[in-house]
């Protein structure tokens, strides 16, 4: 069998949090081995085509605020956000949403700690993939890392 790299938890920084909630980290886009992407707030070379056109992402309402997120618009949740939460609390067990809410209410130091705690795998210490429904590393089933 291959061998495979685990991907450390502390990949999960402050910049890997896109605008919307989504913890770039976490998707299969950054964890893949060829071409990765850098996230949401890196740069566009290897980033999936819709997320370089995310409207979410050239919302009007972000304005000048680099590196700012969806909470500090007064209009949260606009129709957009609520649309790819639902797709991602739906498929993926994952609420951009519930991650707003806990930056708001933890700071985003806190919420990028509580993230490496809830996507550690349990089995293996990897970092778990939200796209995947298994740890990418050890095969492990996600479920028990869902529960923070
Ligand atoms: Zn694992």
């Amino acid at each position: 069998m291959k061998e495979k790299t685990g991907y450390p938890p502390s990949l999960i920084t402050a910049e890997m949090i896109a605008p919307c909630g989504m913890n770039c980290a976490l998707c299969i886009g950054f964890l893949r081995e060829r071409r990765p992407c850098a996230g949401c707030n890196g740069d566009d070379t290897h980033k999936p085509k819709h997320c370089v056109e995310c409207a979410i992402r050239h919302c009007e309402e972000m304005g000048q605020d680099a590196g700012g997120f969806c909470t500090s618009c007064s209009t949260l949740p606009c129709a957009r956000l609520k649309r790819l939460d639902k797709r991602y609390v739906a498929k993926y067990g994952m609420s951009m949403l519930e991650n707003l809410k806990a930056i708001e209410r933890l700071g985003l130091e806190r919420f990028v700690e509580q993230e490496r705690d809830r996507w550690t795998c349990p089995g293996c210490g990897s970092l778990i993939c939200v796209h995947q429904e298994e740890c990418m590393v050890c095969g492990r089933a996600r479920g028990e890392a869902e529960a923070a």
